[in-house]
């Protein structure tokens, strides 16, 4: 079902129809559905996670070129569909659920390995990265939490292809200037890529905007050496809080410290003051984060 008739059809043999409210706009553009197969790279090897298979035309190509897939569709009424459109591919297995509240080690990972994930937790310089890959066309109103869902679960995919709005995926892949607190999310764990830009057009429904293809790759160890991943966090997240406020203040705001707690641990990580929480740099949040912990566990 790679046109508008195509997917029209199908909705209405299903007695369906796209619902807005879950994100539901089907790519129908087949140069742009064989794009996003060629940004995962895969081989017969991989396995290939899916959120949101939709009508299933993604995931038909991902069944042909991975060794298994594993879709997860949250929209129950589309569950008999999928099964029509993926009959002949035996590779594929369906999982009807809401992809945050399911852990990706159990939908990827057999007993042994599923074992090895219980062990392991966010901690610091242990980065597990155990070979699958994400590939989601996803609905615009998940897509942190499950940015997040992904980075942050005990087994973490090495790659991510992502079909994002186009702004959210130049948010994604922004420099030091501006950065945001979705981007240092997501570069403390990977490194985002954008691929392609992918035209309104190429969905049925319309949506509003435009699209783009990311790729993140996933590090296998941090890229800055952070003493307590969840403290960075709490950092970051109050550098980012009050919007256009200095560092400094932002800090003390989002805190809680004392000001001269935090002029300190400034000047310990070599940051100016002065600066915006947009132009630190990931090394910095870093020396940033450890110079606070240090100061506070004292
Ligand atoms: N992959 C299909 C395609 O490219 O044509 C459909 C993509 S559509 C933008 C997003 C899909 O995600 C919809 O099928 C929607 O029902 C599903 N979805 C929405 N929220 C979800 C969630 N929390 N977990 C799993 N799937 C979800």
């Amino acid at each position: 079902m790679s046109s508008a008739s195509e997917v029209r059809d199908l909705l209405s043999r299903f007695n369906l129809r796209a619902r807005k409210s879950l994100g539901q706009n089907f790519l129908i553009d087949t140069a742009a559905l064989d794009r996003i197969v060629a940004a995962a790279e895969l081989t017969p090897d991989d396995t290939v996670l899916e959120i949101g298979p939709g009508l299933g035309a993604l995931t038909q190509r991902l069944a042909q070129a991975a060794g298994r897939v594993i879709a997860v569709e949250l929209d129950q009424n589309l569950i008999p569909a999928l099964r029509y459109t993926l009959a002949a591919y035996s590779n594929v297995e369906l999982v009807h659920g809401d992809i945050l509240q399911l852990d990706p080690a159990t939908l990827v990972t057999n007993n042994q390995t599923r074992q090895l994930a219980g062990d392991s937790g966010r901690q610091v310089g242990q980065y597990r990265v155990d070979g699958y890959k994400v590939v989601a066309n996803l609905p615009y109103y998940i897509t942190s939490a499950a940015l997040r869902h992904l980075l942050e679960a005990a087994v973490r995919p090495s790659v991510l292809i992502l079909t994002l709005q186009l702004e959210v995926a130049q948010r994604l892949a922004a420099k030091p200037g501006n950065l945001s607190l979705l981007a240092v999310s997501v570069q403390f764990y990977g490194k985002p890529l954008l691929v392609t830009r992918i035209h309104a057009g190429s969905f049925y429904p319309v949506p509003q905007v435009d699209s783009a293809v990311v790729r993140i790759d996933v590090y296998p160890h941090p890229p800055a050496e952070v003493r307590d991943v969840d403290q960075f966090f709490v950092v970051v997240k109050a550098g980012f809080g009050q919007k256009r406020k200095q560092i400094h203040n932002a800090l003390k705001v989002g805190l809680a410290l004392p000001a001269e707690t935090i002029a300190a641990a400034l000047r310990q990580a070599g940051i100016d003051p002065t600066r915006r929480a947009e132009t630190l740099a990931l090394n910095e949040w870093a020396a940033l984060a450890n110079a606070l912990r240090d100061a506070t566990k004292k």
